[in-house]
């Protein structure tokens, strides 16, 4: 099977790891606190939705870096010299054969790091791509990576003017402790700068950042999400340090160099983040993210609903009319196929309904108050998400991880905890 959502969850500059504990007794999952620090019971009105479920976004993948991040398993590449601009023109030829007046409705520039790329040629690619897909026609959000250390006026600049009206940035953490042991190329300073720029620039931002550093002073994270406060982001993205397979810190843990924090800290690290934003008017719409009104990410907000997207650019994935695609990763392999005159798809297939169905479930049941829409589950898989796992509902249900309600699906605030243990009831091989 094509492990397609190693590249197609929404895209982040940190790990997206998400809070799921596979231990149903954690205690925690049985504190009250817990429960309103993930569902805060301040009533919310309803949130301005433009998605059309019929419509298609645009993820775009520039795969360079100034350096790879310790943590880091997504497709980038320390920059050591390549031509960028032949790589731009390759992901440009890409878009006019794929996606030619796509008049996508969300388009997000990943990475990478996108802010990588020298203003005058950011600018002409932003225009190059506007003129390709329309998205400047179509599209209710452009969102482009950046990282402090590039992220300067000329960049901000020349990102708005071709187009992008959202900023997520890559500040991870304040401490210079922290982001040395990450292999991050910039200060705290830096990212406070890059936050202000952002802000000045932008009518919209997101911050990344990472929590679970090992042996973390609570005190010392919740100073950092203060700084960050301070500068009013409207989005953040909040993850534990996740230890991917291939990644230098696996390697450094599995060495036993590195020492994995303690997992009931990490609980609370994660419960108190979600107190400290809701005090100050964040909502957490989903496991690890954060917004305030008017401000949810749109394009992640598609994936997480199933939402046809195209993919462009190396190893950039897709899931469009009924097939779920990844490029080739690897940037001169890619390269090397575009100008080719070849499509640089590395895998595809196109999924069986009970797969296109976990798939709903999977993306659908991190969206914390929203869930799954079940009738649009049903339309994209062509089954009817209750009946298909009868039993397993009834089960999660009785164990207080699941709520059906007559249109949608939710985890409870113990299942939002447990949400691994959740999925892998619900994996189309356990229905066999
Ligand atoms: S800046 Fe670091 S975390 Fe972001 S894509 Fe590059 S290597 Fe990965």
């Amino acid at each position: 099977m094509l492990t397609w959502w190693k590249e197609s969850l929404p895209r982040t500059s940190s790990p997206r790891q998400e809070f799921v504990r596979s231990d149903a007794s954690s205690k925690l999952s049985r504190d009250p606190k817990a429960a309103r620090a993930i569902r805060p019971d301040a009533a919310k009105a309803p949130e301005h939705d433009p998605l059309r479920d019929e419509g298609v976004s645009l993820y775009v993948h520039l795969p360079f870096c100034v350096a790879k991040c310790r943590y880091c398993d997504f497709n980038s590449y320390a920059w050591t010299g390549q031509d960028l601009e032949r790589h731009v023109r390759a992901v440009l030829q890409e878009a006019e054969a794929r996606a030619a007046d796509l008049r996508p409705q969300t388009v997000f520039l990943g990475g990478g790091t996108p802010s990588f790329l020298p203003a005058d040629l950011l600018h002409e690619f932003l225009s190059e791509l506007g003129r390709i897909t329309g998205f400047g026609e179509s599209a209710h959000e452009f969102t482009m990576e950046a990282n402090p250390e590039s992220f300067d006026d000329a960049r901000a600049q020349a990102a708005r003017a071709g187009g992008v009206d959202r900023i997520s940035l890559g500040v991870q953490s304040l401490r210079p402790e922290v982001l040395a042991a990450y292999d991050r190329v910039h200060s705290g300073e830096q990212a406070l700068e890059a936050l202000a720029r952002a802000r000045e620039h932008f009518p919209r931002f997101n911050a990344d950042l990472i929590f679970a550093f090992p042996g973390q002073d609570p005190l010392a994270w919740e100073r950092d999400l203060a700084q960050v406060l301070a500068c009013e982001p409207g989005h953040l993205s909040c993850y534990e340090l996740s230890y991917e397979p291939g990644t230098a810190l696996t390697r450094l843990r599995d060495a036993g160099r590195w020492q994995a924090e303690d997992p009931d800290l990490c609980e609370q690290l994660y419960l108190r983040t979600g107190e400290i934003l809701a005090e100050h008017g964040y909502t957490r719409y989903e496991t690890s993210n954060f917004a305030r009104p008017g401000e949810r990410c749109l394009h992640n907000l598609a994936a997480w609903r199933n939402l046809s997207y195209v993919g462009i650019g190396a190893g950039a994935a897709g899931w469009h009319q009924g097939t779920r695609r990844k490029n080739l990763e690897r940037p001169d392999a890619y390269e090397a196929a575009v100008f080719a005159g070849q499509d640089p798809v590395g895998e595809s297939e196109q999924p069986r309904a009970e797969t296109i169905l976990f798939d709903c479930l999977m993306m659908g049941l991190r969206l914390v108050d929203e869930g799954v829409d079940r009738a649009r589950a049903q339309r994209q898989s062509g089954l009817d998400p209750v009946t298909h796992f009868a039993a397993v509902w009834q089960d999660l249900e009785n164990e207080n991880l699941v709520r059906i309600d007559v249109d949608r699906i939710r985890t409870t605030a113990r299942g939002a905890l447990l949400l691994d243990h959740v999925l892998t009831r619900l994996l189309p091989s356990q229905q066999v």
